[in-house]
């Protein structure tokens, strides 16, 4: 474990202090079928679906009745054509078990079609506001980097910040992860040279151009 976490977290809360998600979403549906579009897909580009998405199926129960072939042509850039299958059989489900309201537990969100933990843990933190720490392929490879985990899953990554971070600051963490991830500790050639936080990174591949050592096992 990094000891200098503390200057860490420090550092990063002073670089992102209105951290805040990048995908648009507006209620607990928006949410769910936004993050499930944004597995290996950039938010930029969901965002650019999300709002013929949402125009033409508003809600859980328009978005039920819809086939997966009709939704596939409005999400098809978004890559994974299973996509379109799991939204729609998603929000059938819903319909069916949870009276066309998303379930807000993690036992429930994951045993919906293409939810995994890490969906399933945005959908809590910033629908339901549930304190939650989604690990995505930012937040893997920076806790490795920096050493705040070395866990071998993003569920490992996922306890080990749990537990190094208040719970009030999870959700804020995350995207402070995610935004420093984007923004410098790219996972090719992170640009170290301009990193505030090199001081306090352990990673013995900064400022060289060694291969992205801890490669990603984001979940959906
Ligand atoms: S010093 Fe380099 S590897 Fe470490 S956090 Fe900064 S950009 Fe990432």
């Amino acid at each position: 474990m990094n000891e200098h976490k503390d200057e860490v977290f420090e550092e990063l809360r002073r670089l992102y202090p209105a951290a805040a998600p990048e995908l648009h979403f507006s209620n607990p549906y928006e949410t769910l079928v936004a993050t499930i579009l944004s597995a290996q897909c950039t938010d930029r580009r969901v965002n650019q679906v999300t709002p013929a998405v949402f125009r033409d199926f508003p809600d859980v129960r328009a978005m039920a009745e819809t086939t997966p072939e009709i939704l596939h042509e409005y999400v098809k850039s978004c890559g994974i054509s299973k996509k379109a299958a799991n939204i729609v059989n998603a929000c059938r489900m819903i319909c069916e078990k949870y009276g066309g309201e998303v379930p807000h537990t993690m036992e429930e969100l994951t045993a919906l079609p293409g939810v995994g933990r890490k969906t399933a843990n945005v959908v809590l933190a910033f629908a339901f506001n549930i304190p939650a720490f989604p690990v995505d392929t930012h937040v893997f490879r920076l806790s490795h980097r920096l050493d705040l985990s070395q866990g071998g899953t993003p569920d490992k990554v996922e306890q080990d910040l749990c537990a190094i971070v208040p719970k009030e600051d999870w959700q804020d963490m995350h995207h402070r992860l995610i935004f420093h991830g984007r923004r410098v500790c790219h996972a090719q050639r992170p640009d170290c040279a301009r990193c505030t936080l090199c001081p306090f990174c352990p990673w013995p591949g900064k400022n060289g151009p060694e291969p992205d050592a801890a490669s990603p096992r984001a979940g959906a």
